[in-house]
């Protein structure tokens, strides 16, 4: 999909500085942080929709992996964070493209 945002970050077409980077996927800052630390992990390839796949588990898999392992070498796996991901019209999701949400640096408020 040439138009859309994530897949141009990914191939460098946009720029946005990658805070890491393996085969399947790349973590930038989100551009309009809803808390101190708010980083988006975001596969290289375009997945509209979770359900789209049948390897979805590999998918969250390695995307969560990456999360994790981030998380815990900039050292705030012990002070915690929120990882989400939005998936449809309901979520209130505005990219198109799976991505992860990790949200840390405050204490943060419940779900609502
Ligand atoms: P969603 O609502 O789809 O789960 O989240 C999309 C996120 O992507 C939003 O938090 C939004 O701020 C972020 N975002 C949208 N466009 C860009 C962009 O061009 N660069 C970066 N770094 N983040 C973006
Ligand atoms: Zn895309």
């Amino acid at each position: 999909m040439n138009d859309c945002i994530f897949c141009l970050i990914s191939k460098g077409e946009v720029n946005s500085k990658k805070l890491f980077s393996n085969d399947f996927c790349f973590v930038i800052e989100d551009i309009a942080p809803k808390a101190p630390l708010h980083l988006l992990i975001i596969p290289h390839k375009h997945i509209l929709r979770l359900s789209d796949f049948e390897d979805v588990a590999i998918i969250l898999g390695s995307m969560f992996d990456a999360a994790v392992n981030y998380a815990k070498n900039i050292g705030i796996a012990d002070d915690g964070y929120r990882l989400v991901i939005n998936q449809g019209e309901n979520s209130g999701q505005e990219v198109p493209h799976l991505h992860l949400h990790l949200l840390s640096g405050r204490k943060l408020l419940g779900m609502g």
